[in-house]
């Protein structure tokens, strides 16, 4: 098997930490060191922060056309490494090969979107209030933007911060989790290969507390970007408002899924099943409430119970395998302690349980009933192949229970009537809505969460503006 060495990406140049060594990176399947990471300095993230500086001075004179050539170009280059790229994300990540390949060509399809974009961001001119005026509004990067990346999508999310800062005529320190860390830098080294200018992209990895508190307190950095969880969102915006600087936060989740009794059952236990242990259940998306109307509730748990025992758990590297292992022990820990609340609530534990194997971080997918509302796993997001299916009776109960928790990330629903869809619609406090699909996040959709889940869009229109801010102009002829 390869083993990698992720290097820090400062200036153009690929480099070790100043005098702060590396860190294992190890691969959740086996428990097998597959890679070690740089831990920047001090001295690292002031050299980023210059060469961030003087990327911006640069980068924002260059054309929006010119721009799009090379986002089109890092597009080109990680389809052509796809299958690379996937390996590595699999070795390092855990999720099976075929999800890694499916994250590819998401974040292909970021960069692709992003550089037609880059290429969008239109100003207004106002209706004249007299003859010889022009009152008009145009936008501008916004400068240079610290980026902090998660583990679960480490490709994806990557992409999604790096495409449309660059594209935008930002600059970037990106700073990935050290979970995953040689997919963004195969990430990097396509933008570095597609000709993106010295500067314009660094690469920092290392102590998160370290390098977020020294971006931030820096006055070359102009916005915060975080995909993370609900306290380091806190954190990092608190810090950020010390300063007044604008921050995008896409944080945690806990979304219920609500069954009506006149769904397809059989067609929302198999979906239900298949999104909820995606990425072994570590999607700030996924599924984590499986509310069901009481009607179908034994039909459509007999159903879901089936699709569940089908799983094949094991290293993503195997073929035939549906579910990899978690990402690190702290995820397994977090399973142990939902589980064990359950239990001593009385609940049962109706598929799985307990970690599965002796090697690695897998954990069984598991299917829990007769839970209370106030049980560890209905309140706290599980981020891992832990699910409740409960019961409800009507509409407005389930509604209540669904916009219940401080979080308001995703929600979904099946039913056949669309006077329901509707009113599950515009009933859910949630910023992303699934009726009989769950939609994977789109490089043309906003994607952000209502209440603690976050703060602003990343993707679409609204993602790519915040990259920018606005001048207003009025202009009068002498
Ligand atoms: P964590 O809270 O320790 O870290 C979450 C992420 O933030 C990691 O990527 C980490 O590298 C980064 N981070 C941590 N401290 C930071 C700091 N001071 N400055 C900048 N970045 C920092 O949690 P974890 O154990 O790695 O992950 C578990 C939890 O994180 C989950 O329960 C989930 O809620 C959340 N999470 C959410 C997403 C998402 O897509 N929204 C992704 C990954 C993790």
């Amino acid at each position: 098997m390869p083993t990698y060495e992720s290097l820090l990406y400062i200036n153009a140049e690929w480099c070790s930490a100043a005098d702060r060594g590396t860190k294992d990176v190890v691969n959740p399947a086996t428990e097998e060191v597959v890679g070690s990471v740089a831990q920047a300095t001090g001295e690292d993230i002031q050299r980023a922060i210059q060469a961030a500086k003087i990327g911006f001075d640069h980068w924002r004179k260059v054309s929006p056309q010119a721009r799009k050539t090379i986002l089109k170009k890092i597009a080109a280059l990680i389809t052509e490494r796809r299958e690379s790229l996937a390996l590595m994300m699999t070795l390092e990540q855990g999720k099976p090969l075929e999800e890694a390949r499916l994250e590819i060509d998401r974040t292909v399809d970021v960069f692709e979107w992003c550089a037609e974009e880059a290429s969008r961001t239109y100003g207004r001119l106002l209706p004249q209030r007299k003859p010889g005026s022009r009152e008009m509004i145009i936008r501008e990067p916004i400068g240079p933007v610290a980026g902090f990346s998660p583990w679960n999508f480490p490709a994806a999310m990557t992409a999604r911060k790096i495409a449309a800062a660059l594209g935008a005529g930002c600059s970037m320190i990106i700073k990935p989790s050290e979970e995953a860390p040689a997919i963004c830098v195969g990430l990097v080294q396509a933008c570095h290969d597609a000709g993106v200018p010295p500067g314009v992209l660094n690469l920092l990895f290392g102590p998160s507390n370290e390098i977020s508190t020294a971006l931030i307190e820096s006055p070359v950095i102009k916005k915060i970007s975080l995909t993370g969880s609900v306290p380091v969102g806190r954190k990092l915006s608190s810090l950020a408002g010390q300063h007044l600087k604008p921050v995008t936060m896409e944080l945690g989740g806990h979304a219920p899924v609500i069954i009506f009794d006149d769904a397809d059952i059989e067609k929302a236990a198999a979906m239900t099943a298949a999104f909820k242990f995606r990425n072994a259940g570590q999607v700030c998306l996924g599924v984590s409430r499986i509310f069901v109307q009481k009607k179908i509730y034994s039909q459509f748990l007999a159903c879901f119970l089936g699709h569940v025992s089908r799983l094949t758990v094991g290293n993503g590297l195997e073929p035939d395998v549906t579910m990899g292992p978690m990402v690190n022990q702290r995820r397994v820990d977090a399973m142990n302690d939902i589980v064990a609340d359950a239990q001593a609530r009385g609940a049962n534990i109706r598929y799985g349980g307990k970690r599965w194997g002796d090697k690695g971080y897998f954990w069984q997918p598991t299917v829990i009933t007769d839970i209370t509302d106030d049980a560890l796993l209905m309140t706290d997001e599980p981020f891992g192949p832990v699910v409740p299916v409960v019961c409800f009776d009507d509409f407005d109960e389930v509604i209540e229970r669904a916009n219940q928790l401080p979080l308001g990330l995703a929600g979904y629903a099946f039913t056949r009537s669309l006077a329901r869809a509707t009113a599950t619609e515009d009933g859910l406090d949630v910023g992303w809505i699934g009726i009989n699909n769950f939609s994977p996040a789109l490089a043309e959709a906003p994607f952000g969460g209502m209440k603690d889940s976050g703060i602003g869009y990343e993707g679409g229109p609204e993602g790519f503006a915040a990259y920018t801010q606005i001048k207003f102009i009025s202009q009068d002829s002498l």
